[in-house]
């Protein structure tokens, strides 16, 4: 028998909807799973109640004290893992909104001394309504070759260096639940930066992507991150 409705519900909204020990924000893909298998007579009650993403999900199921491989996931410890997550969702209540855009790349090429990135940008609604709507900005720095599809783009100035700043938009409805890729790694729509020799030591020093998400009914999300973090060199 899976959990009542009503356990699941609170054991979701204690964790963010996020994986109780890695904790990845998991929306429609997170598992309420049971610490103690029904099997072995867990019951169905909050207590036996842990929030998993489906990797960490895979992996606590392969607990079995029989077979001693790997460093497995013990009833115990999850139940700490759990308990430690649920009380910094308790003192983080605003979490869920911040972290929900996801900034990462892709390579594209990459030779001794060119390499070609793809910036990807994903959203996910964490609120319980659906957005009318978005927008989103990235910032590059202006000595960063980019070329891109399908973006508005103009230069701005940024703690007195110069930035090309990216903007796109969507009327789109984004629902509660719902992952849309902002920033997406597509033929003819995507953002394409280069390293190369001439700006190399720049982009390790000081060079940042920063960015800011506008939706219809919460706040903006900003945020930045150095580029050499961003990449493998
Ligand atoms: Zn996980």
């Amino acid at each position: 028998m899976p959990f009542p409705r009503v356990v699941r519900d609170e054991a979701l909204v204690k964790s963010h909807r996020r994986c109780c020990v890695c904790h990845e924000f998991g929306g429609r893909s997170v598992n309420v799973h049971h610490i103690v298998q029904e099997a072995d007579g867990g019951p169905n009650v909050i207590e036996n109640a842990i929030c998993l993403c489906l990797r960490c999900h895979a992996e606590a199921g392969h607990f079995n004290p029989r077979h001693p491989m790997g460093t497995k996931y013990s009833p115990d410890e999850l139940r700490a893992h759990r308990d430690q997550w649920w009380s910094h969702c308790q003192t983080h209540p605003d979490e869920p909104l911040g972290l929900c855009l996801e900034v990462g790349f892709m390579v594209r090429s990459r030779t001794a001394d060119l390499h070609k990135y793809r910036l990807v940008i994903g959203y996910t609604n964490t609120l319980t309504q659906a957005h009318d709507g978005w927008k989103a900005q990235v910032y590059i720095p202006a000595y960063v070759p980019v070329e891109v599809g399908d973006f508005d783009r103009c230069d701005v100035r940024i703690d007195g260096a110069v930035y090309v700043e990216l903007e796109t938009q969507s009327s789109a409805k984004v629902f509660p639940g719902e992952t849309i890729e902002v920033v997406p790694n597509m033929q003819h729509f995507f953002l394409e930066y280069e390293v190369n020799h001439s700006n190399y030591n720049q982009v390790l020093r000081a060079g940042k992507v920063i960015w800011k998400f506008f939706t219809s009914n919460a706040p903006v999300i900003e945020g930045e991150k150095p580029l050499a973090e961003l990449q493998e060199f």
